[in-house]
């Protein structure tokens, strides 16, 4: 059985005080609200802080209000549960219940917050695994090691960005609050992330998410599919976030595809859905869209299934969002075999 190492939790009061514990104790500390992968993955030592700066009992950061006209501000400490269950979101923009309700099984969505799903470690098949298994190939570079076993002459990690909503908030042109010593910012959720399997992340380190701001809904239509070997507890092996916006007429005014798990950062694939702007989607378009949309693409074999594999299904989900998102009214179909999960 693998074990949690010894630390000092420290529960913050407010948002300005965990900004100041992280501050204090540097690269020693962490923040955590759920802990459902923090926790994992200190117990495989991929992550040995000696403080933990708890958030769960931050104020004012649990609710999930606005309108369609005003636009959606998400607590970072509301769970998934919440978020999947909720009337407002459910409404307004069903997509991003759908995909925290596709996050792992029910109880991680019943502890697991949407701050730090968007915050969760990338992924590899060769860094998810005990000490033990990881010290038998001399670790690897992103953690207490010098080569990355998946591409050996790379100078860069290409662990795999997994986390289910991030992609959706993107297509939706959602923004995050930062909250550090140094005051609060507001990033669009694209900016949170960098393509490096280690350096991930742009937030500081002594910053907390705090917020999630969803933009007007502006009648914009979206949906989220995604890949796992099992209908639950996995991991995205890629996800497909689309979202248009088409006038009255059925002519697309703006689109956006968003891929994840298929680098160390969602994937936006501009150049396709440029594509529909300006035309009614027919289905010889879609597949000339989902042609291009796959392009940018790049898994390579450090999850499930083959990159080979997960590469062409990219082009298959992205064709089958578009479809969805072109023929329903609301723009979703409930969540099912077809577009909830599993190959
Ligand atoms: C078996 C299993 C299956 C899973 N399946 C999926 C899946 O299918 N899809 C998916 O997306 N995720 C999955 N997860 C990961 C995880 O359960 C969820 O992403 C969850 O939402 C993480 O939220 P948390 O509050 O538990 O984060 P925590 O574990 O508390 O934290 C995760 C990371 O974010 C940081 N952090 C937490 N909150 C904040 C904040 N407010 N501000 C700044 N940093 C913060 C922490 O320091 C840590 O680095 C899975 C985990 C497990 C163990
Ligand atoms: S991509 Fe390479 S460096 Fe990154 S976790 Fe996997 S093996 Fe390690």
């Amino acid at each position: 059985m693998m074990r949690l190492p010894p630390f000092r939790y420290i529960a913050a009061a407010t948002s300005q005080e965990a900004g100041r514990l992280l501050a204090q104790y540097g690269p020693e500390a962490m923040p955590v609200s759920g802990g459902t992968d923090l926790y994992p993955n200190m117990k495989r030592r991929q992550f040995e802080p000696k403080v933990l700066v708890g958030l769960r009992g931050l104020e004012g950061l649990k609710s999930i209000v606005g309108s369609p006209d005003a636009g959606i501000e998400i607590g970072a400490l509301s769970t998934l549960a919440e978020i999947q269950g909720s009337e407002l979101l459910k409404s307004v923009y069903p997509a991003v219940a759908r995909a925290a309700g596709l996050v792992s099984s029910p109880p991680l969505r019943t502890m697991g917050t949407i701050g730090g799903n968007l915050c969760i470690d990338t992924r590899c098949n060769y860094y998810n695994q005990s000490y033990e298994w990881r010290e038998a190939i001399h670790f690897c570079m992103k953690k207490d090691g010098g080569t990355c076993w998946v591409a050996p002459g790379s100078k860069r990690c290409w662990a795999v960005s997994s986390s289910d909503t991030a992609p959706v908030f993107i297509a939706l042109g959602a923004e995050v609050s930062l909250s550090g010593p140094e005051g609060e910012r507001r990033i669009p959720v694209r900016d949170l992330y960098r393509h490096d399997g280690i350096h991930f992340i742009t937030k500081r380190s002594d910053e907390i998410l705090t917020k999630i701001h969803l933009p007007p809904s502006d009648t914009v239509k979206a949906t989220y599919l995604k890949l796992r070997r099992r209908g639950s507890i996995d991991f995205p092996i890629l996800g497909v976030a689309a979202a248009i916006k088409t006038s009255s007429g059925g002519i697309v005014e703006r689109a956006d595809i968003v891929l994840t798990a298929v680098e160390s950062a969602p994937v936006e694939a501009k150049d396709a859905a440029e594509l529909l702007v300006g035309k009614r989607p027919t289905p010889g378009l879609i597949q000339e869209v989902a042609a291009r949309a796959y392009r940018p693409a790049k898994p390579l074999d450090n999850t499930d299934l083959t990159h080979a594999y997960r590469k062409k299904m990219a082009r298959t989900f992205v064709a089958r969002a578009l479809r969805e998102l072109c023929s329903e009214p609301n723009g979703l179909q409930p969540v099912g075999p077809a577009n909830g999960a599993t190959i």
